[in-house]
């Protein structure tokens, strides 16, 4: 039988890293298996359901290169895909139900009927007398979470008395007649599953395989990652510049592990080694540091034409428009080095202009200590005046200013670094002398000393 999964988001106008998550999982297991991959929407909320939210989860999905085989704008043979387009279906589900004697109408609202001995009780919390259920518990095998028992006490409402379907009815109805073999979703819906499977049976339908993942903690403290969170939107990423295949890279790593160790690797790669098995237990703890690290990898890793073609409209943007003989050299510098595109027109500004900003902590740890980076300069400078430009000569010239004032060579190196690039760190100092060229060079030396 041919896996489908299924990602069923309900638009909310974001897109959030959790169910980014969810849905490259059940990407990851479709593309594992040969399978069918569902973008489902769960769109019954008409308040908060709107055509940008749905804009948004639809931009994030193709952003990072989740492509769905059946699904909005991807027609397929179990649609409509949204579920505001699906209420004949569930109506006529509904009645199925009710001719099974599974579901009965009470105060306006329709209720799904357990099978069990029956008997009233105290509610203590509903503080009214309430008929429950002995039901035989459900047992689940859930890939994730091993073996979960839980059994339904109540019966409950399938359709409210407004005419409206409740999601858990709503979503077995379309995971059945959708034929999804795997429920891949957010730990938090483990405890509806029970109400699903009852459901499933009800309809006397096959059950999916369920694979609970989970949770994505924040990155301090005990609680759930939410959208209020730094960092929690896909689109502040896509924003920011970071590339879509490390931010999905990354988001495999939260509550998977790929099993030959690598943490940056290829999407194929991840494909292929993809069990559901394999998903972690414990919660995951989102890290933005790790995340910009997978980016700064990726960035490290890509051929130089594609960081050239991904840097030019960037560097062009801000008004950095140098031709491929000056820019190239440039870029293969950086490249290595950079922390994300999103830093790059700040990193390689000062070899395109006078007027580079000067970072005030650089600054502030060259004097820390009485460091003295004027009189450092003052002593270099003269030797770099004489000096062959390559990195030997440069070199020689450090060597020879600390024979003459008894300083190490690398004395030199941060005081030089700053007066020519504002930045207290960067490439392979004289690697960043030798493309700057040796009269930008001194000329901003000899203005650092003035
Ligand atoms: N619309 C539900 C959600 O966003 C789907 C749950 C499920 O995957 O079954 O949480």
């Amino acid at each position: 039988m041919s896996v489908r999964t299924r990602f069923a988001p309900s638009p909310t106008g974001f897109f959030h890293i959790g169910s980014a998550r969810t849905a490259l999982f059940n990407w990851l297991y479709a593309r594992h298996t040969g399978g069918t991959f569902i973008l489902r929407i769960e769109d019954t909320d008409k308040e908060r359901n709107t055509e940008e939210a749905l804009k948004v989860l639809v931009d994030g999905m193709q952003w990072l290169g989740m492509d769905w085989d059946e699904g909005p704008g991807k027609e397929g043979p179990c649609g409509p895909y949204f579920q505001s387009q699906r209420t004949e279906l569930y109506r006529a589900q509904l009645k199925v139900l009710a001719d099974k004697g599974r579901a009965y109408e009470k105060d306006g609202a329709w209720w799904f009927r357990l099978e069990g001995e029956r008997h009233t009780e105290f509610d203590d919390f509903a503080k009214k007398d309430i008929e429950k259920v002995k039901a035989a518990p459900v047992v689940i095998q859930d890939l994730v979470r091993g073996r979960v028992e839980r059994a339904e006490d109540r019966d409950f409402v399938i359709f409210r008395a407004n005419g409206e379907p409740v999601f858990h009815f709503v979503n077995v109805i379309d995971d059945i007649t959708m034929g999804i073999t795997h429920v891949i979703r957010g730990e938090d819906h483990l405890s509806n599953t029970s109400k699903h499977v009852e459901l499933f049976r009800a309809f006397g339908a096959t059950l999916p395989t369920y694979a609970h993942i989970p949770l994505i903690l924040k990155s301090d403290g005990p609680g759930k990652m939410s959208k209020r969170d730094r960092g929690a939107l896909i689109e502040e990423y896509q924003q920011r510049g970071f590339l879509p295949e490390a931010v999905r890279n990354y988001l495999c790593l939260l509550g998977w592990t790929p099993k030959d160790g690598r943490e940056v690797l290829p999407i194929a790669d991840i494909i292929s080694q993809f069990e559901l098995g394999d998903i972690h237990q414990a919660n995951a703890r989102f890290d933005e540091r790790k995340m910009s690290f997978v980016n700064q990898q990726t960035i490290r890793e890509m051929p130089a034409s594609q960081f050239a073609a991904l840097a030019r409209p960037r560097l062009a943007a801000a008004g950095i428009t140098a031709g491929p003989s000056e820019l190239d050299p440039v870029l293969a510098l950086v490249q290595e080095k950079v922390a994300g595109l999103e830093h790059l027109t700040e990193f390689v500004a000062f070899f395109f202009r006078e007027d580079f900003t000067k970072d005030p902590a650089a600054l502030a740890n060259l004097t820390k200590k009485g460091g003295d980076p004027m009189a450092r300069i003052s002593e270099v400078l003269p030797h770099l005046v004489t000096a062959t430009w390559d990195d030997a000569g440069i070199d020689a010239a450090f060597a020879a200013a600390g024979t003459e004032y008894t300083q190490k060579p690398t004395a030199y190196f941060a005081p030089i670094r700053y007066a020519v690039s504002g930045h207290g760190g960067g490439p392979h100092l004289q690697a960043v002398l030798r493309t700057l060229g040796k009269e930008k060079v001194l000329a901003r030396l000899r203005a650092f000393t003035a």
